[in-house]
């Protein structure tokens, strides 16, 4: 199918394109990487009047060390996070999860920003932003304003994004040395949207569990922290009992829906193992790394 008619603004600055948003008064449309846009104009899901392209904008596509949080910029594209090696040094985790981001012909055109905008329930970077606590940086016609993580995802498809509003950068703290970390996904095929996913990050307080954090996705409509189990494992000892009652929590708090992929069961029984795994595997990374 061929995309609805459109008009085609390829703007020079952000200033541009929050102003062409803003003209076109709600009907509007960004395109970064085009990688999931594309898809919903050609089944005729959007209608926007207007796309502004942003791919010529300067200055949109970095990864920087800022201190203590890395600043990614919103134009770039997932190959370049996969291969950013400030991001596998200071964010492994994010390292990890970019191996499972979609293919290599779509990672060398989608953005971060394109990914978070969009929203979709199975996708890795909103689950990553969520987990590590990100920031996103937002600018629109009438000014700037910066939107966490967590009051970001709003359902599926679906953000905290006014109509004329764009994501210029998102602030991710760096982990803190010797934390353990972990992510855990199943998906059909390599590069396949995930059935169900968990990433941890953790770190270990005289032979306790420190600041603990779970990310789950595929098992609502937006991506989810565990924060019962979370709640449940910080300042305790690890013990095999205590991570089985983390798991039973985690499985108790999720309602993910049945669809052409799986059932609502075989997901929920899923993130369990997910889980477990991810939570063992970052526990012993925080003992490899801890000084005890
Ligand atoms: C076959 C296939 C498999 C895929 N598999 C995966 C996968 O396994 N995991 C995964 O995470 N993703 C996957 N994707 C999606 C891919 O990662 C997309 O690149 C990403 O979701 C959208 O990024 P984009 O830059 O292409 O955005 P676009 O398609 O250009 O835009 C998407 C939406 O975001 C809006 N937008 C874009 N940039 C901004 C901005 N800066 N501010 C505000 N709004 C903005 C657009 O207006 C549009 O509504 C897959 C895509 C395809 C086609």
């Amino acid at each position: 199918m061929k995309p609805p008619p459109f008009e085609y603004l390829a703007v020079d600055s952000v200033d541009a394109a929050v102003g062409a948003l803003a003209e076109a008064g709600g009907d509007g449309k960004i395109i970064a990487g085009g990688q999931s846009l594309l898809p919903m104009l050609n089944f005729r899901l959007l209608r926007p009047s207007v796309l502004v392209d942003i791919n010529r904008v300067p200055d949109l596509a970095y990864v920087r060390d800022d201190g203590d949080r890395i600043r990614i910029g919103a134009l770039t594209r997932h190959y370049m996070l996969q291969t950013s090696e400030l991001v596998a040094a200071q964010l492994p985790v994010l390292h990890e999860a970019m191996q499972h981001v979609a293919h290599l012909a779509i990672r060398n055109r989608g953005t971060i920003g394109g990914s978070l905008s969009h929203a979709d329930p199975a996708a890795e970077l909103p689950m990553m932003t969520l987990l590590l606590d990100a920031n996103l940086d937002v600018r629109s016609a009438s000014g700037r304003r910066t939107i966490g993580a967590q009051d970001f995802f709003l359902g599926a498809l679906s953000t905290a994004l006014e109509e004329d509003d764009m994501v210029v950068a998102i602030d991710v703290p760096k982990l803190p040395a010797r934390t353990g970390w972990a992510f855990e996904e199943v998906s059909r095929r390599s590069g396949d949207f995930a059935l169900a996913c968990v990433a941890v990050t953790l770190s270990n307080r005289e032979d306790k569990f420190g600041r603990v954090r779970i990310g789950m996705m595929g098992v609502g409509e937006t991506p989810m922290r565990a924060s019962e189990a979370e709640a449940l494992l910080e300042g305790q000892p690890y013990s095999d009992g205590l991570v089985d009652a983390a798991i039973n929590a985690i499985r108790a708090s999720v309602e993910p829906n049945t669809d052409l992929h799986a059932s609502s069961d075989y997901r929920r029984h899923l993130v369990g193992i997910l889980a477990e795994r991810a939570i063992r595997k970052a526990w012993t990374r925080a003992m490899e790394g801890s000084d005890a």
